[in-house]
Parts: structure tokens; C-alpha cells; sequence
């Protein structure tokens, strides 16, 4: 059986349209974790600097944190829930986890 030129050079774009799409799938899901990790780092800076003012005592929650020492509560880029914890724990994402384990 003879397979037709135009038909492989059809079959090679396909295929690399294919890879492609998985590259960019790729890069668009570590660029989230990458931003959801500097917002985890701003939160936690956040939460030990109310630590530090409040003799030790954690945040009870995001309310405590803006305005006062961040402008407003970040968000994960993908849809993931933080969570503060305590003092000495890092904060964590429900997608991406924390820091400290990544
Ligand atoms: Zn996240």
C-alpha cells in the first residue's frame, strides 16, 4: 500500500500541531503554579508579620491580613483555596500545595 505525499506531509503538521498544544498546555500550568506560589509567599510573609506585631499570635483568618499588610488577599490563578495555618506551618494551596513541599 502507497500512502499519498500530501497525505504524510498532513499527517506530520497534525502531529506537530499536537505536540505543540501539549507544550503550551504544559507551560500555561507552571506558569499558574509559578504565580501561585509568589502569592503563597506574599501570604505567608503577611501572616508572620502579623505574628511578629501581635506577640505570636496567628491571623484568624484573611481579614486580618489586608488592607494592613497586604493591599487585598491574592488569589490562586487556578482556582485553588488557601489556607493560612499556623505561625510556624507554611501556607498551602488545595491545587499546588505549599512551598515547602514543591
Ligand atoms: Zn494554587
Amino acid at each position: 500500500m502507497r500512502i499519498d505525499s500530501g497525505f504524510k506531509v498532513t499527517l506530520i503538521v497534525v502531529i506537530a500541531l499536537i505536540l505543540l498544544a501539549g507544550l503550551l498546555v504544559r507551560r500555561v500550568r507552571q506558569n499558574r503554579e509559578t504565580r501561585c506560589i509568589d502569592r503563597m509567599y506574599l501570604l505567608q510573609s503577611a501572616k508572620e508579620q502579623y505574628g511578629l506585631d501581635h506577640e505570636g499570635a496567628p491571623p484568624a483568618g484573611f481579614d486580618d491580613l489586608a488592607p494592613i499588610y497586604l493591599p487585598a488577599i491574592p488569589e490562586c490563578p487556578s482556582g485553588g483555596r488557601y489556607t493560612l495555618g499556623a505561625l510556624d506551618a507554611w501556607v498551602s494551596c488545595s491545587k499546588h500545595g505549599s512551598p515547602d513541599e514543591l
